[in-house]
């Protein structure tokens, strides 16, 4: 079982080399870049394989859901469901430290992974020249959490970066010290009403003066949205039991390696056993289970014993939150 790539040499490229940045994150390759807020560490939003590469690099113990950058909103909105606050808080604040989290449209090609099963994904247009000329060169969504390793502070110059994940990604492009060096607001317009999720570059203040009164998020005062509280949004109908030796008679199977023998629906996370190819494909396996479970008259899902390691500790801690009792 593989967590990590052998150790690689990592490209420290240059503003003129924003062509070799679009080629590695076509072969779904990691690239960092330089936003107005931190480095982001970018992969190819729409490969899953990609987005699972940038949980292992980050060594994060959770999947919270990434935030999707463009080049501008005309882009952004090809993929999510904008409405008319949207539209206006874009008009203001893009290119710029706000993020809007909006229902993905039906055919959005943004891997589960990358928005974490939920039915909604965060997009953001960034005001870092070279970031954008990336992006637009690009096409796509990239996602961008914090070039560090988890729990660690997040990097403002490419340096930074390279200490941090340096021999664990394609390449970083630099673009200079970050100016804001704050993370982005995170505004949710999917519900009835705005709500503030993260505190961020945009003031509440100037939000407010565009478009009126905003709720914050329930639960500590400016913690982003619990991506454990998100999460379970889109916990399955189903029951979920982990570490399955057998399957009883009403269960579905979520295997990984060989599976359990006598499953009359099995969804497989990684026959060979391979972290990162499971973390690719968790969330498509729950939605698919909980979709054809119910025909089936399936009860619940069994899930085979997963290594806590590497990509494993946010597999299962995931799982473990689809299995909570609710
Ligand atoms: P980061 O990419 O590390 O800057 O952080 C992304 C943050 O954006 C997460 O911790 C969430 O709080 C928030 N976020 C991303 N996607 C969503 C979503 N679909 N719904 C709610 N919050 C989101
Ligand atoms: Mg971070």
């Amino acid at each position: 079982m593989q967590v990590f790539g052998p150790k690689r040499m990592t490209e420290l490229l240059t503003a003129d080399e924003i062509g070799r940045a679009v080629e590695l994150l076509r072969a779904g390759e990691l690239v960092a870049f330089g936003t107005e807020t931190v480095y982001g560490l970018g992969a190819d939003a729409c490969n899953a394989q990609a987005v699972a590469a940038v949980y292992a690099a980050k060594g994060r113990p959770s999947f919270n859901p990434l935030i999707c950058h463009f080049a501008d909103a005309q882009t952004a909105f090809r993929y999510v469901q904008a409405n008319a606050l949207a539209e206006r808080l874009a008009a203001k604040f893009w290119p710029g430290p706000l993020t809007l989290v909006l229902p993905r449209l039906p055919d959005c090609p943004v891997s589960q992974l990358a928005g974490a099963g939920l039915p909604t994904l965060a997009v953001r247009v960034p005001a870092q020249p070279v970031a954008r000329r990336m992006l637009a060169a690009f096409g796509g969504p990239v996602v961008g959490p914090s070039a560090n390793r988890s729990g660690r502070i997040s990097p403002t110059n490419a340096q930074h970066v390279l200490a941090e994940l340096g021999g664990r990604i394609a390449a970083v492009l630099d673009s200079g010290p970050c100016p804001v060096g704050v993370e982005s607001t995170v505004l949710d317009l999917s519900g009835d009403a705005p709500v503030l999720l993260r505190p961020g570059g945009v003031t509440l203040e100037a939000l407010q003066a565009e478009i009126g009164p905003i709720a914050r998020a329930s639960g500590e005062a400016s913690a982003p949205a619990s991506p454990g509280m998100l999460a379970s949004h889109y916990a399955p109908g189903l029951l979920v039991r982990l570490n399955a030796t057998a399957l009883g008679p009403d269960e579905a199977l979520l295997a990984f390696g060989p599976p359990l023998p006598g499953a009359r629906l099995c969804f497989q996370l990684s026959e060979r056993g391979d972290l990162q190819d499971a973390a690719a494909r968790l969330f498509e396996g729950l939605h698919e289970l909980d979709e054809k479970a119910q025909a089936l008259g399936l009860k619940g899902i069994a899930v085979q014993p997963i290594p806590a390691t590497g990509l494993g500790l946010a597999i299962n801690d995931r799982l473990t939150r689809a299995a909570a009792p609710r």
